[in-house]
């Protein structure tokens, strides 16, 4: 029965890892927690039985770019019966959609959407399916993407009447894990957990002693190696100056991208780059998720990520095809000093948390936000913590909430030098990754990574496609004269 609709509805002769497993689990009736390597197919876990149970699937989405994509995958498959309920719906199309919500197969939601009161109402009216919690790790305070909204996804969950429920994620420790259990009150669930390792990306980490000589490394490796690739940058100036620097030396065909820019320009280079019309982009961490590109070949970290999860995220968009890619992490030491800036700066000061909870605002929350200048993020963490503190009676919102920003910033220095650990560290880099996941050392896998002598010429692009941009003058005397540059 699954493998006909798999066949007849997606076109697909066989299930990928995992998918089998999650959807027989759904079927006969128990919530379930999967956890699916980056990039094999999670979305198809909900899609399938959707066409099998009576009612509407919900899918909870903590990103508006990655429902705008599955909304999008959807329809080109010629769904018609799929709404989005974010802050992109004028009021009279959500309006209408909260009229007709029964009607639709697929309703995507953002946690923010399902909070609101109308919203859950319309939900309690209907005959829900299937309530999916993508990317679930965001609901765990310990996962990379803590949403402090999401927290609440559990009472939501009570009240509409405990749904069956699936719970997806690629990033998952086995406390997150717990926690996803815990916060969703799933008592009992089927858990599918598989290995988060991608046999077929290579891990190499370059330690470049001076950071003026990253640049160079960099246009040296993206001239070298098949494209397309992706080159992850730390901060949007980073990812624009390292577009910039690239296209003057002559990779004409690379572009950035960060969360700064608008919606059109993302959506823009977004699909150059699924046209292959790009080669390589420059992005920040904004890149990335819900992008459906089976080819890219490389994954470049020009900075080190603050985490092992993001990195494996990150690096996990390499290689869909199941063909060989290569993910190359250039580290300078003191490239870390950047993370520990951003984490300050990603949470609220203390001026920002005395002004928060003073008593001199006769502001609505949009507008102290505004004064205090918070960022979403920031907004977001006061928001969630505040009303913790007003359920408590010891102590002051204020010292509660420098509390628990404390706690973060511990907690985001302690996955930081985990990273920093593994980078130094003479082992395996692919066992060092299992073994922060909780897997057992994994058997031996080919062209694995630079300790277990990983050779890069095997990721060079093959001689007959070489030199696709045009050559500069520099260049072409320097190869005239065969000197080399670096
Ligand atoms: P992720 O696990 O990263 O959420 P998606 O659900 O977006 O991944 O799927 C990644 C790609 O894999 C999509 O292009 C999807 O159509 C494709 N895919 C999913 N399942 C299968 C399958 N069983 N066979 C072939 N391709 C599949």
């Amino acid at each position: 029965m699954v493998d006909q609709v798999l066949l007849e509805r997606f076109g697909y002769s066989e299930f990928r890892v995992g998918q089998r497993e999650t959807i027989e689990s759904l079927l006969s009736g128990h919530h379930t927690l999967a956890m699916l390597p980056t990039g094999t197919g999670k979305s198809l876990c909900y899609q399938l039985p959707a066409y099998l149970l009576s009612g509407s699937v919900l899918i909870i989405s903590p990103l508006l770019s990655l429902m705008q994509d599955q909304v999008e995958q959807l329809k080109m498959r010629g769904e018609k019966s799929v709404v989005a309920l974010n802050s992109f719906l004028a009021f009279p199309e959500k309006q209408r959609a909260l009229r007709h919500l029964g009607s639709y197969r697929f309703i995507f939601l953002s946690p923010e959407m399902l909070l609101s009161e109308p919203v859950l109402q319309s939900l309690q009216r209907i005959s829900i399916a299937l309530f999916v919690v993508d990317e679930a790790h965001c609901i765990s305070q310990w996962g990379h993407d803590f949403r402090p909204d999401y927290g609440m996804l559990g009472d939501v969950r009570e009240r509409l009447g405990n749904p069956l429920t699936l719970a997806l994620t690629a990033t998952a420790t086995r406390e997150v894990r717990a926690d996803i259990l815990r916060y969703l009150q799933l008592e009992e669930a089927d858990e599918w957990v598989f290995s988060v390792d991608r046999p077929n990306i290579a891990m190499a980490v370059e330690v470049v002693p001076f950071r003026q000589d990253k640049q160079e490394r960099l246009l040296r490796l993206v001239k070298q190696l098949e494209k397309p690739g992706i080159v992850y940058f730390s901060s949007k100036r980073g990812a624009e100056e390292g577009a910039d620097w690239l296209k003057r030396q002559g990779i004409s065909k690379a572009a950035f991208y960060h969360g700064g820019m608008e919606h059109e320009d993302r959506i823009l280079i977004q699909q150059q780059f699924l046209r292959d019309e790009l080669d390589v982009i420059c992005a920040t961490s904004a890149f990335g998720m819900g992008v459906n590109k089976e080819n890219i070949r490389f994954v470049i970290h020009y900075q080190l990520p603050s985490q092992l999860e993001s990195y494996l995220q990150e690096i996990g968009r390499a290689g869909r095809d199941g063909k060989k890619a290569l993910a190359t992490l250039l580290y300078t030491p003191g490239d870390e000093e950047l993370h520990s800036l951003i984490a300050e700066g990603e949470f609220p000061s203390d001026h920002q948390i005395i002004g928060y909870f003073s008593d001199e605002w006769s502001l609505s929350q949009t507008e102290r936000a505004a004064a205090l200048q918070l960022t979403d993020v920031q907004d977001r963490f006061l928001r969630h913590y505040a009303e913790q503190a007003a359920r408590r009676r010891e102590g002051t919102p204020a010292e509660y909430v420098r509390t628990k920003r404390e706690e973060r910033l511990r907690q985001k220095h302690k996955k930081l030098l985990y990273m920093l650990n593994w980078l130094q560290s003479n082992e395996c880099r692919r066992q060092g990754v299992l073994a922060y996941f909780g897997e057992e050392p994994n058997r031996a896998v080919a062209d694995c990574c630079d300790r277990c002598g990983l050779d890069l010429q095997k990721y060079e692009k093959q001689c007959s496609k070489e030199r696709s941009e045009p050559l500069n003058w520099e260049e072409m005397l320097s190869s005239l004269l065969r000197v080399e540059k670096v």
